[in-house]
């Protein structure tokens, strides 16, 4: 057994991870490629950070690559990115010219025919195999986000790039709206790396560290939220929330942590409007990963606040929630995408519709610690059983062996 993977056995149990070593057993030496568009910031690069290291020691011979294009490129994909989660807007010519020429640029980077299966995330590099000669590779798409009422007009361009694909992997099946025209639909959720520095316990000098840099005070209550700064995150309603609350918990204090993925250009504008929004209020924090705040200082904050808050409006999965979960911090969530696989109503914490039930929710959980920590261990239970990264290696496993026979 590998060094890497032999870890993981300590905290889901030898068996899953012999499970994993006898499906990964006829698939040795296949090669796989990841492509996506961002090696840091938000979900799929923490994903794929975690993932490929794993996916080599289990004897697959995998590669990662990033697609890259100008600005106008990511305002385009980001554009794009929000009419799939359902936003009005106008896909122009240009858009499209733009977005074809920047995957016939990159294909002519990708050794494409080398792989037996080439997995391609989210819209981005979607357009790849209509410029790069993938040869035999049976190609999939793994979409992250929540395209259940995507903007139609938006949803046929992505449909339009889809044909040459074998299979599709989506956190839901209903993501997959019917004509979608691939074949083969995948449903699997992401996870989180229990090991990995994000989520891992950590040392009491880690945590006094991180406190520092983090700049609140432990005595007091904290709430939170961690993502980028992004409009679906809904950044001013989490401070509305916190706003809400502070009448009934003067010393509470709001954390929003908040990183820049270098393929999301809205995120500085966000983080301003933000910084604006919040004014003078020492007790609110805004941080993000210039001023130092990394996965130790993450891991910390969900670790040490009272409640993780996850206010989306549109949401594809949300990591935050499982890593809250995992560090046993009750967590409130926007009812919407995949938040509502992770929070179960009255369990591991609250699913909320509106500012009004987040402040009405999280309250609840503040007033009342005996009810936050049995909340937290449930929460833990969930994200052990179901969202780590071991179950998802066995679903890429048995995936990638339905596609290989
Ligand atoms: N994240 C981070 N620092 C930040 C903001 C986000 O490390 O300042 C991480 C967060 O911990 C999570 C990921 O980025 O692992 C965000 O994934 P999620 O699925 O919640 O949202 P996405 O960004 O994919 O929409």
């Amino acid at each position: 057994m590998g060094t890497l993977i032999e870890n993981y056995a300590a905290v889901v149990g030898e068996a899953v991870i012999e499970h994993l070593f006898q499906l990964a057993g006829p698939l040795q030496g296949t090669k796989i490629l990841h492509v996506n568009s961002t090696k840091e910031g938000g979900g799929v690069a923490e994903i794929l950070n975690r993932l490929v290291p794993l996916m080599q020691e289990l004897g697959l011979e995998t590669d990662w690559q990033v697609i890259t294009g100008e600005s106008d490129f990511y305002q385009c994909t980001k554009t794009m990115h929000n009419a799939l989660q359902g936003k009005e807007d106008i896909l122009s010519q240009k858009d499209r010219s733009l977005f074809e020429s920047v995957a016939k640029e990159n294909a002519r980077f990708i050794e494409a025919s080398e792989y037996d299966i080439v997995v391609i995330h989210d819209p981005q590099p979607v357009g790849l195999p209509l410029f790069a000669d993938f040869g035999n590779s049976r190609l999939v798409w793994r979409c992250h986000i929540d395209t259940s009422s995507p903007n139609p007009i938006f949803w046929e361009y992505l449909n339009s790039f889809l044909t040459s694909y074998d299979a599709g992997i989506f956190t839901l099946k209903s993501y997959a709206k019917e004509g979608i025209p691939i074949g083969e639909i995948y449903e699997i959720a992401p996870s989180i790396d229990p090991l990995s520095n994000k989520n891992r316990d950590l040392s009491d000098v880690e945590l006094t560290n991180a406190v520092k840099k983090l700049g609140v005070d432990i005595r007091r209550p904290i709430i939170t939220q961690v993502s980028r700064f992004d409009p679906w995150k809904d950044p001013m309603g989490v401070v509305d929330v916190y706003r809400g609350l502070k009448k009934r918990f003067e010393g509470l204090q709001l954390l929003m942590i908040g990183s820049m993925a270098s393929d999301d250009p809205e995120g500085w504008k966000i983080y301003e409007d933000l910084l604006r929004y919040t004014g003078m209020d020492y007790d609110v924090k805004v941080l993000s990963n210039f001023q130092g705040i990394g996965d130790i200082e993450v891991n910390a904050s969900q670790r040490l606040s009272d409640v993780v808050i996850q206010k989306s409006l549109r949401e594809g999965f949300a990591l935050t929630m499982s890593e809250a979960m995992w560090k046993r911090t009750p967590v409130v969530g926007g009812n919407v995408g995949g938040i509502p696989l992770q929070v179960h109503h009255g369990v591991n914490g609250y699913l909320v519709n509106s500012i009004d039930e987040a402040i009405e929710y999280t309250g609840k959980i503040l007033e009342n610690p005996l009810m936050a920590e049995e909340m937290g261990n449930k929460g833990y239970e969930i994200a052990r059983r179901a969202f780590l990264s071991t179950r998802h290696l066995y679903q890429y496993l048995q995936l990638f062996s339905d596609l290989i026979v």
